[in-house]
């Protein structure tokens, strides 16, 4: 990786803009929904302290996720018949084996969230590699092989993609420099890039505890539908992909939950939008011969202009 930071960001070639015609991996469509799920559960309280495990409140918060929201949103996806991408760490996946089980079951894609929801980025290389190592272990002895990663919180590092990549995924989708697919360069060979981004995470309206501090949001959920049904309306307009954010112990509340239906019934109605997959979107990204590339680009930050480390 080019670490200087003297040169220009690298664009790549082949980023579409608003006018242009669609590019191939949309098929003929405006832009492409991805309805995905995290099962984080306990695994997003535990790296705050592992004395949470004794904190019956935070942990049956957690837990209402795979309890109760991922049967009520294995239902809705049967009620709209669609299929969608639950990131589901390696803990969660050890903690509810049925929960997975229903999940690929009703023909679900199961990707790989980590093993314990650590934020990569507070983890030394080795570290980062195991948990990955553990997290494919927990969802293979399931039988779930991903071709997709999300890292825990969206923080990847700079090494992320060359693990993804050499552990034979296709894609990755935790990345924010774009709003459509691209190609990933990594050490190994390139794979595609599914950029999520904050404004269409459920975390951001919904996350309340007390403590830790996950967030102090109990937000209208009509203000969610408004937020994601003006962006899927602009990003029909730019050709994007509308990654959807959504945690089954947040979103699976009822009022939650039928907003999210008419969210789905909104994109529905429009006959310009495909509904799919992750992996889906990575497969048709894959065999676009058109579609960015672009490579890590580390910034090599000069001390004396940033003296803090
Ligand atoms: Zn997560």
């Amino acid at each position: 990786m080019g670490a200087s930071g003297k040169g220009p960001h690298p664009t790549g070639k082949g980023a579409l803009g608003a006018g242009a015609p669609g590019p191939g991996w949309l098929k003929g469509k405006a832009a492409a929904l991805v309805l995905s799920f995290d099962v984080d559960a306990e695994a997003a309280i535990l790296p705050y302290g592992r004395r949470y495990a004794e904190h019956a409140m935070v942990m049956t918060h957690q837990a209402y996720g795979p309890l109760v929201g991922v049967p009520r949103l294995l239902q809705l996806l049967t009620d709209v018949a669609l299929k969608a991408t639950f990131f589901i760490p390696g803990l969660t996946a050890e903690r509810y084996p049925e929960m997975v089980e229903r999940v690929a079951a009703a023909g679900h894609e199961i990707a790989h969230h980590s093993f314990s929801h650590r934020s990569a980025v507070t983890l030394t290389p080795d570290e980062e590699r195991l948990d990955f190592e553990r997290a494919l272990d927990a969802l293979g002895r399931l039988g779930v092989r991903p071709v997709g990663h999300r890292a825990a919180l969206w923080e990847a590092t700079w090494r992320t993609p060359a693990l993804v990549a050499e552990y034979g995924l296709l894609y990755d989708s935790s990345l924010m420099d774009d709003d459509r697919p691209y190609l990933l360069e990594t050490g190994n060979h390139a794979i595609v890039e599914l950029p999520p981004h904050w404004s269409l995470d459920d975390w951001e309206q919904y996350a309340y505890l007390p403590q830790p501090s996950i967030g102090q949001h109990i937000e209208s959920p009509t203000k969610l539908l408004e937020l994601w049904s003006g962006e899927l309306d602009a990003m029909c307009h730019y050709h994007c992909l509308c990654m959807v954010t959504c945690h089954p112990f947040l979103s699976g509340r009822p009022s939650r939950i039928e907003a999210l239906r008419r969210f789905i019934e909104f994109a529905a109605a429009r006959s310009d939008v495909d509904i799919v997959t992750a992996e889906e979107v990575a497969r048709r990204a894959a065999a676009d011969a058109t579609l960015a590339r672009r490579r890590p680009v580390p910034l090599g930050v000069n001390a004396e202009v940033y003296p803090d480390a």
